[in-house]
């Protein structure tokens, strides 16, 4: 019979749910808003009710497992959330086992940045490749590591918080509490934060010129338009994502950095500044590795979380094959 796996993208403001096909098709998709105040026990009842919705109206499957991404860091060896600073109440909560009691099915937990890495590895811009990081550039910055074929998930699965690399002691001040974060330069958030400074008083610009406020999406269009300081912001984010893509490419030497996240919709913009950053900046034996844009947009995480139920019972096969082989 006909396999799937349900993937579940577990966010601070949406929850996403769809039934992924062994070749990583979305083949019923849905989402609400996150309760995220509501707590742990109304997140999971969404959880449920939207699975028990999508499984209702799919011909009969054989649902191989459940993926769930969550935001982190959350120790997914224990399975156990110790604070979740975006979702309320999931304080020494035994999220895992919370979730295995609720479905039929085995549960796989991930981190949300490695379980993209996983979708964009296995059925997006990263197929085939043995080495690749994940950039997610978003609210935050996030990601995810393959390395020499395997997914890099570290000590208690929390590998690859690559947001929060920092050599600034002074630097802008993170949402991790730290200073001179990547994510407190490179991250939307910061780009935004930059644009609505430096817009107040420049006279060669467009932007808050009409009070309301800036976002992202603005200063790209306000470029487009030909403004000098929208150019000039999306420079200078993209020598700031350079230059973190840059140590990323000296530490794991991947075969690609894949960028997705809402800033990677201005991919085409942002790409030839990043990659002359690393053809500039990069050892030489490094220069050439590329920037790719996510293939599964805003469904990495989702595709990917279900890839884990996949890879999961891969896994499951594989080691009861080498029992049987002993
Ligand atoms: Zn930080």
């Amino acid at each position: 019979m006909h396999q799937i796996a349900i993937g579940i993208d577990l966010g601070g403001t949406q929850v996403r749910a769809a039934l992924i096909d062994k070749h990583g098709t979305i083949v019923a998709r849905m989402e609400e808003p996150t309760e995220a105040q509501a707590g742990p026990e109304r997140v999971l009842s969404q959880i449920h009710g939207l699975t028990e919705k999508l499984l209702a109206a799919t011909k009969s499957s054989v649902v191989v497992g459940i993926g769930v991404s969550t935001p982190g860091p959350i120790d997914t060896v224990s399975g156990i959330a110790k604070d979740i600073p975006t979702l309320s109440g999931f304080a020494d909560f035994p999220l895992k086992a919370e979730l295995q009691r609720r479905f039929a099915f085995p549960v796989s937990l991930e981190n949300d940045g490695i379980a993209a890495a996983i979708g964009e590895w296995q059925f997006g811009a990263g197929r085939g490749l043995e080495n690749l990081v994940y950039v997610t550039v978003s609210t935050g910055i996030g990601g995810g590591v393959v390395a020499d074929g395997r997914v890099v998930r570290g000590r208690k699965g929390m590998a690859a918080h690559i947001g929060h690399m920092s050599v600034e002691p002074n630097g802008a001040l993170c949402p991790c509490g730290n200073h001179g974060c990547f994510e407190a330069y490179g991250s939307g958030t910061a780009f935004t934060l930059r644009a609505r400074t430096r817009a107040i008083g420049c006279e060669e610009t467009t932007l808050g010129k009409n009070g309301s406020e800036i976002h992202a999406r603005d200063v790209f269009a306000a470029a487009r338009n030909g403004d000098a300081l929208a150019k000039r912001l999306i420079d200078e984010e993209a020598e700031i994502l350079g230059r973190g893509f840059t140590s990323l490419i000296h530490i794991f030497s991947p075969d690609a950095v894949v960028m997705g996240g809402g800033i990677s919709h201005e991919f085409e913009r942002l790409q030839p500044g990043i990659q002359a950053y690393i053809g500039q900046w990069a050892m030489p034996a490094f220069k050439d590795v590329k920037v790719v844009r996510a293939a599964l947009g805003q469904n990495s995480g989702l595709v990917g979380s279900a890839a884990l139920a996949f890879l999961a019972k891969r896994f499951a096969a594989d080691t009861f094959a080498l029992a049987a082989h002993h």
